[in-house]
């Protein structure tokens, strides 16, 4: 039996699965993976203030090396669904193209490996020729990412599961399949700075003490930029999202301005050394003058990079010989669930083109699924020769 990446991808589509809902997305994707031959588990995963999560584990091959493909089969809601061409849930392939809440992100990635690996699997008798092939699977990435990959990794470590390599099937390609695969994320900081002031008057400011004068510098102070790039990795960022002072009254000298903020930082910093800099920075700019202090979020989004290797290489082969396309190592775009994966296995992300996901009319050319289910088909043979 060969699987059909285009048909598995539509009947994923079909399964409404926004977070945390499953929609039967697991259980169509546990009989497919049965009949292929793997030997499938599921889990349901759950923390009080959070809702209950379905994810899937499923491994053919008992040796090394693992080679693991993750995804995630929950998407973000389609917003108003009557400004969809093609209901978001229908499946619809219309001209060249199939439509839906997750065409791209990222049910089409997992379609398109499962065909691959269960095509690879028929071709040499029903096993891997050495070495075992697996998945991980979450209905938890979009949203808060709590009951999802962090605990399916742990579920597998616990076990004795062992994996060597793993592709992250997310839209990695920026304009046409083949040209980019992340190598590696930058981290992601969230904080808010507070000054402290005296509520006055403003008829009488010598008996006040304005905050907003103090947010103002040292904001600027925080906005001096923070490095000029690494090997892999463009400068990280700092941007200011809101400054919020709350005052309602013309003639209120208020008592305290906040602002927050974001960073986006390379592998040139830690979480420790950045808060570190930045507390350093306003310490200079504050001198002694301004009353601050610095609220820092808690952030499991540390940055990462997968260096170029041997592992890379081969990627980066089977999509040239597939694509006729070199792609780049790229280390741009927001965080995914390969921020937990490095912490197991060297991990790099490759699957379809991005530019219409989370958007309305989500949707991918047919012949990017055939063409992805030909790159990981074609990645699978290198890696077990
Ligand atoms: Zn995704």
């Amino acid at each position: 039996m060969t699987a059909d990446a285009v048909a598995i991808a539509r009947d994923l589509v079909r399964c409404r699965s926004v977070t945390p809902e499953d929609g039967g997305a697991l259980g169509y994707l546990q009989d497919v993976l049965a009949k292929a031959g793997f030997t499938v588990h599921r889990m349901t995963f759950a923390e009080p203030g959070t809702a209950p999560i379905e994810n899937l584990y499923a491994r053919i091959g008992s040796e090394k090396p693992n080679l693991v493909f993750a995804g995630h089969t929950d998407v973000v809601p389609p917003g108003d669904e009557a400004a969809w061409h093609h209901p978001p849930f229908g499946g619809e392939i219309a001209g060249d193209r199939l439509y839906g809440r997750g065409a791209v992100d990222m049910k089409g990635g997992i379609a398109c490996f499962v065909a691959a690996a269960a095509d690879y699997l028929a071709a040499n008798g029903g096993m891997p020729k050495r070495g075992s092939i697996s998945l991980l699977i979450t209905g938890d990435e979009e949203s808060v990412a709590v009951n999802g990959t962090v605990k399916l990794l742990q579920w597998a470590a616990e076990r004795g599961e062992m994996f060597d390599h793993c592709i992250l099937g997310e839209p990695s390609n920026v304009e046409t399949l083949g040209d980019t695969i992340k190598a590696g994320r930058r981290g992601s900081l969230n904080g808010t700075l507070i000054v402290t002031g005296r509520l006055g008057h403003v008829a009488y400011p010598d008996r006040a003490d304005n905050p907003i004068r103090g947010l103002v510098t040292l904001i600027a102070a925080l906005q001096a930029p923070l490095d000029d790039g690494s090997a892999q990795f463009a400068p990280s960022n700092l941007e200011f999202t809101s400054i919020d002072v709350g005052n309602p009254t013309v003639n209120l000298i208020p008592g305290e301005a906040r602002a927050r903020f974001n960073i986006r930082y390379n592998d040139r910093h830690s979480q420790p050394a950045l808060k570190a800099l930045l507390e350093q920075r306003a310490h200079a700019a504050a001198a002694e003058r301004v009353r601050y202090a610095f609220d820092w979020q808690p952030s499991n989004a540390d940055v990462f990079v997968t260096k170029p290797g041997p592992f890379t290489d081969l990627a980066a082969a089977a999509i040239a010989e597939v694509t006729g396309r070199q792609p780049k190592l790229s280390t741009t775009g927001g965080t995914s669930d390969a921020r937990f994966i490095k912490d197991y296995c060297p991990v790099l992300e490759f699957g379809l083109v991005g530019q219409t996901m989370h958007s309305v009319d989500e949707c991918t050319p047919v012949a990017d699924l055939v063409t992805l289910t030909a790159v990981y088909r074609r990645i699978i043979e290198k890696y077990f020769g």
